[in-house]
């Protein structure tokens, strides 16, 4: 039998109604209340280390659930964290370069309904999370949600409603679970015995997406108040450089000052590659931009913050960013 630690953080999962809407009340034990058929395979423990709605999730908070982990990783066979769904996509990838190789699966899921509701996605989506997390042949971090396992990195929120909230952007599905069945598409083995757990995160990492018209002093005040900032740009790649609101003197100082400024694109599946425009090749090649290729920007922010943490020189962070990480970056131009 499988030991399993549940770790409870809030969300829609764990939310009761309210006079002002929808708040996360229950505990970890009232969760795993409704799904007492999990007892057929995993023995299951459970943490409440906190009870938010993931709109308020900070980078801080991703260190107390990988520190959680770090602290009773000898003592289960597999961890699940249950989250609110809006930012989960950003936490999964988070854990993913906070705990990186784990033999042990870490699950993480939510739901688009209470888990107390009479109709309610909670009680699949919980229980195929244990079930995927007692699963021998389950590795690292990873998403588990309406049927699919995706990989830490790759989880995107897609849809604000239904039970499908969640794709696996430019990387297939690692395996489907339907009624209690694990179908796995993809496996690997995993070198490690332990885990590398890092426990430093600095959020000084800022998004721009991009419109036209935009006005680029907007990337000086980010280049002053921010160590890495990424430009959510159009199609394969291009930065703005028409004579009336040109981007690329901005980056360039900005990238001399030994920041990063990462490209990533506004366009959901395919990923960048900023070498087939001229407007991508002058910016990377001239101007010192980075490009984030086929990573979902849930994970170029993260990556981004963890090395942030970890290392300022400008060389370390660039071959940082362009190592594949949980699966998170596959395809880099040529
Ligand atoms: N606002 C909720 C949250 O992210 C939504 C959800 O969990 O589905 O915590």
């Amino acid at each position: 039998m499988k030991k399993i630690l549940l770790i409870a953080t809030g969300g829609t999962i764990a939310s009761k109604s309210s006079e002002e809407g929808l708040t996360p009340l229950l505990s970890s034990q009232e969760l795993l209340a409704h799904v007492p058929q999990v007892k057929e395979f995993c023995t299951v423990d459970t943490m409440q280390i906190m009870n938010i709605d993931s709109t308020n999730i900070q980078p801080e908070y991703w260190l107390d659930i990988a520190n959680t982990i770090k602290e009773h990783y000898a003592d289960y066979d597999g961890f699940v964290v249950c989250h609110g769904t809006d930012t989960m996509a950003y936490t999964t990838a988070a854990l993913s370069y906070l705990i990186q190789n784990s033999p042990k699966p870490i699950v993480v899921t939510g739901a688009q309904k209470p888990i107390d509701m009479e109709i309610t996605d909670a009680k699949t989506n919980l229980a195929d999370s244990l079930l995927f997390a007692s699963y021998d042949n389950a590795h690292a971090v990873c998403l588990v949600f309406d049927g699919k396992v995706i990989a830490g990195t790759r989880a995107r929120k897609v849809r604000t409603k239904s039970y499908n909230a969640f794709e696996s952007i430019n990387y297939p599905y690692l395996a489907t679970i339907h009624d209690g069945r694990i179908i796995q598409y993809i496996s690997e083995s995993v070198p490690c015995a332990y885990p590398a757990f890092y426990s430093a995160i600095d959020p000084k990492v800022c998004l721009l997406k991009m419109i036209p018209g935009m006005n680029p002093d907007v990337l000086t005040y980010m280049g002053e108040k921010y160590d890495a900032i990424i430009i959510e740009s159009y199609g394969v790649g291009g930065i703005p450089s028409d004579e009336h609101r040109n981007f690329l003197n901005e980056v360039e100082r900005i990238v001399s000052m030994g920041k990063i400024v990462v490209m990533t694109t506004q366009v959901m599946h395919e990923g960048s590659d900023m070498d087939v425009y001229a407007v991508g090749h002058v910016a990377k090649q001239r101007y010192g931009l980075m490009e984030s290729f086929d990573m979902t920007l849930e994970a170029a922010v993260t990556k981004l913050m963890w090395i942030l943490g970890q290392t300022n020189d400008p060389q370390k962070m660039k071959s940082m960013f362009y190592t594949t990480i949980n699966r998170d970056i596959l395809f880099q131009g040529e």
